[in-house]
């Protein structure tokens, strides 16, 4: 179906696109005038506005996500022989910034709120486990306070897949803080979306900053001297340009995301089951995720009024090709439950009430 017949598309970045336009036509030109393109002043100033937002001591940017996660995990010297537990119902992404290294990815199974779970956490921890990736699933941070506590005791690093959380807080405190770093992207698809592909990390230590500094520009110290053997992971002007244009927005965007959220929640409390929020947590809902065992009849029902759903994810991680023979169905129960049963409806700040309200009522009348 193409998206102009749909009632309720999944997403519609072209209609934030029309709210930044002007100011973003206006960049562009200064930009095209620097003759800088990459790791400018368009950079650093985003660097900084980051830094306030995310209340972190240090902001980098590089070329992506997932990136994001890797130059981490790089800079705290993990590689072959060595293992890291991350979430096993995430975007693929968090697993591969893992094998990336030559570690081994593992996984723990996710609590009741579809994040990772402290206990089972705990249980997944043997003397090769060299760091932790929570991830802050659909924007609802996972219970990081007994998480940290968990890796505190074994001495092993934690770094927060933020990649879906930006602006999301546990006890009031921005996510991507509470372990040695966080990795955040800005894919169009994130709720800091640029137009192409970004991520950045957060970080309140110094000394791994300057270290991700140098692995995300080939390991250059300066111009001529190449300190470490390092990549190619920046975040380009333009891009920064777009980051920087959307984060003026981005209070205001996650403000009535979370005004949908709650419209959505009210309606169909009591009557289908919905994502928990962890107490303590502020989340910007990335995704609306609600669960039932007709999940594909319902995304039928859904796409033949015209409404469009998403389903995250269809197949969790340690059940892809990627770990042939490795897993068996089972081994991660709750997270293969949020793949056969769960449903990602609508969610962004340009959703109209008018929409909103009949993603509702066509979901209520399936129900019934
Ligand atoms: C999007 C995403 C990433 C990767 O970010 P990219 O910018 O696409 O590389 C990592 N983890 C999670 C949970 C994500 O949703």
């Amino acid at each position: 179906m193409v998206l102009s017949m749909l009632k309720v598309p999944f997403v519609d970045l072209a209609v934030q696109y029309q709210e930044i336009r002007d100011r973003l036509l206006v960049g562009i030109d200064k930009v095209g005038n620097s003759g800088q393109y990459v790791l400018g002043e368009e950079c650093l100033l985003l660097e900084e506005e980051l830094k306030v937002f995310c209340d972190s001591k240090h902001v980098v940017t590089v070329g992506n996500g997932s990136d994001a996660l890797f130059l981490v995990l790089k800079a705290l010297g993990i590689g072959p022989g060595d293992e890291v537990i991350t979430a096993p119902n995430s975007f693929i992404a968090s697993a591969w910034a893992i094998s990336a290294t030559g570690a081994t990815p593992k996984y723990c199974d996710v609590d009741d709120g579809f994040n990772m779970d402290p206990q089972e956490l705990r249980r997944s921890i043997n003397k090769k486990t060299k760091a932790i990736i929570p991830v802050h699933l659909a924007g609802i941070p996972c219970r990081i306070n007994e998480i940290t506590e968990v890796a505190k005791i074994y001495g092993i690093n934690i770094i927060e897949d933020c990649a879906q959380a930006l602006g999301a807080t546990f006890q009031n405190r921005h996510v991507g803080n509470f372990g040695v770093a966080g990795g955040f992207s800005m894919h169009p698809l994130k709720n800091l979306g640029v137009m192409g592909d970004g991520g950045f990390i957060t970080t309140n230590n110094e000394e791994l900053s300057t270290q991700i500094r140098l692995l995300r520009n080939h390991g250059l110290k300066d111009r001529d001297h190449v300190a470490i053997w390092g990549y190619n992971s920046r975040l380009d002007e333009l891009q920064a340009l777009v980051g920087r244009i959307k984060l003026k927005l981005l209070k205001e965007w996650n403000g009535q995301t979370l005004a949908i959220a709650n419209k959505y929640l009210d309606s169909f409390s009591g009557k289908v089951e919905v994502l928990k929020v962890p107490m303590f947590s502020k989340p910007v809902w990335h995704n609306f995720l609600i669960f039932t065992e007709r999940r594909d009849s319902l995304r039928k029902y859904l796409f033949d009024k015209r409404i469009d759903t998403r389903i995250h994810y269809p197949i969790p991680i340690h059940l892809q090709e990627v770990h042939k023979n490795q897993y068996r169905i089972g081994d991660y129960p709750k997270a293969e439950y949020q793949s056969a049963n769960s449903l990602s409806l609508p969610i962004y700040p340009t959703l109209t009430n008018n929409q909103v309200e009949y993603v509702i009522d066509t979901v209520l009348e399936f129900l019934k």
